[in-house]
């Protein structure tokens, strides 16, 4: 997260003083992207923590959120007082699988010397497929907030919060005589405000009075989208993150005001495009929200687009300076040789192990990452092919995606999660099996 915070200081430096050298280009791109794996694995744990339930829909799950600085042999006290409550809780199966929550975060936390900067979140209980779960998650912000929670579900909130979308866009439509402006945040738009300005409509019949009208009436139309760039200015100028604008408009009046440069230079260079909207004022801000998602959809797959480009640009060098396909690209991992690794969404696979205890009869199956749940739950409900028992379990799973990413961090190098929604995603995936590398040296001779 340190580096990411570094970045953004140089991309403003960048954009301010307009020195962006490819080079620098480069670096901001990759800064990124070690946080982004971060935050792509962390919003998969919280998905998957968010779906699951208690056993039998008991309040039995744990959630226990722990700032940096929580004294540990508090925790533990509260923790062991919480036990001795469980123990007269009514119903019985309540009281275990609490008490058994509670037993298995005390055991862990003995071992916990000093709380990670960001501080821990620890969820642990009976799950319905009957077992202990026990999973810990580093938040990718510091928590403030020192909380447990004792509930049938676990409570993820405070790290969802932490995931929401930063980036905001501004969007504006802008007519002859009335502009509206309105910021977007992931999906969530805030309207902003409405301006309106008198302006008479263009018709005449001709004549001399009637041309000096239409001078007048010029003028003020002029000065509307005048008044028009002023409120962008303020609106939009003050605010942090702004990743680009969108402007819309049902006439030509949306590009005299681009061309005529009655927006603030800062915001010109921040506009992204123009559309085409039949309405005005917050209606048209909505109609401009539907038909931007394609020019904004471009911007937020920008990051992984460039990657997979400078992938194909060394690649077509010849440099040697690129690896593809599993082993080559462990190869260069083993070697430390990997500058960033780019990794398809779709190679996102866990490799399970099935078993029945009854007959030991056991199966590998590869899980897409994003339908583990699921697949939990489908083991609960399938019978054994070979006796027929309804207890198979799933006994080992390895996150091939994670193990990657580990190994690639201790190396040093950056990593991107590429999806499949883009032409690049595609290439990545198809051509080239989901797995390259850009590399420092060439590994060639090696
Ligand atoms: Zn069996």
């Amino acid at each position: 997260m340190k580096i990411y915070k570094l970045t953004i200081r140089i991309m403003k430096l960048d954009s301010r003083d307009n020195i962006g050298t490819k080079a620098n280009l480069e670096i901001i791109i990759m800064s990124k992207a070690a946080s982004s794996f971060e935050t792509y694995k962390i919003k998969q744990s919280i998905e998957r923590l968010e779906r699951k339930k208690s056993f039998n829909g008991a309040t039995c799950l744990v959630t226990l959120y722990m700032p940096n600085g929580t004294s540990i042999p508090d925790v533990t006290q509260q923790l062991v007082d919480e036990r001795g409550t469980a123990a007269n809780i009514k119903s019985k199966q309540t009281s275990k699988a609490v008490t058994a929550a509670l037993s298995s975060i005390l055991n862990r936390i003995k071992q916990i010397r000093d709380l990670p900067n960001n501080g821990l979140v620890i969820f642990c209980g009976m799950t319905q497929n009957g077992k202990v779960e026990y999973i810990p998650i580093t938040p990718v912000e510091p928590i403030t907030r020192k909380m447990y929670v004792c509930d049938s579900r676990f409570h993820t909130e405070h790290l969802r919060e932490q995931l929401e979308e930063k980036e905001q866009f501004g969007l504006m439509v802008v007519d002859r005589e009335t502009a509206a402006y309105a910021l977007l945040r992931g999906n969530h738009m805030t309207f902003l405000r409405n301006l309106h300005s008198f302006v008479p409509g263009k018709h005449g019949k001709g004549g001399q009075s009637q041309r000096r009208i239409q001078r007048g009436t010029e003028i003020l139309a002029q000065d509307h989208l005048r008044r028009a760039g002023e409120v962008a200015s303020k609106l939009f100028l003050e605010v942090p993150d702004l990743k680009g604008i969108v402007l819309g408009g049902p006439s030509l009046a949306k590009e005299n005001f681009v061309r005529g440069n009655f927006l603030d230079f800062r915001l010109t260079d921040k506009v992204l495009g123009t559309v085409d909207t039949g309405y005005t004022g917050e209606q048209g801000i909505r109609e401009l929200m539907e038909k931007s998602s394609e020019i904004l959809k471009d911007v937020c797959y920008l990051k992984e687009k460039q990657l997979v480009q400078i992938f194909l640009r060394e690649l077509g060098k010849d440099t040697g300076q690129v690896a593809y396909g599993q082993k080559e690209v462990m190869k260069a991992i083993e070697l430390g040789a990997v500058k960033t690794l780019l990794i398809s969404e779709e190679l996102d696979v866990f490799q399970t192990k099935v078993l029945c205890p009854q007959c030991n009869y056991t199966k590998q199956e590869a899980v897409k990452a994003k339908e583990f749940v699921e697949f939990e739950e489908e083991i609960l409900k399938r019978n054994c092919p070979e006796c027929g028992s309804s207890k198979l379990s799933i006994e080992d799973t390895i996150d091939f995606v994670e193990e990657l990413g580990k190994r690639a961090v201790e190396i040093g190098a950056e990593i991107e999660i590429v999806s499949t929604d883009t032409e690049e995603g595609m290439i990545l995936y198809k051509s080239f099996g989901g797995l390259v590398a850009i590399l420092r040296y060439s590994i060639r001779e090696m």
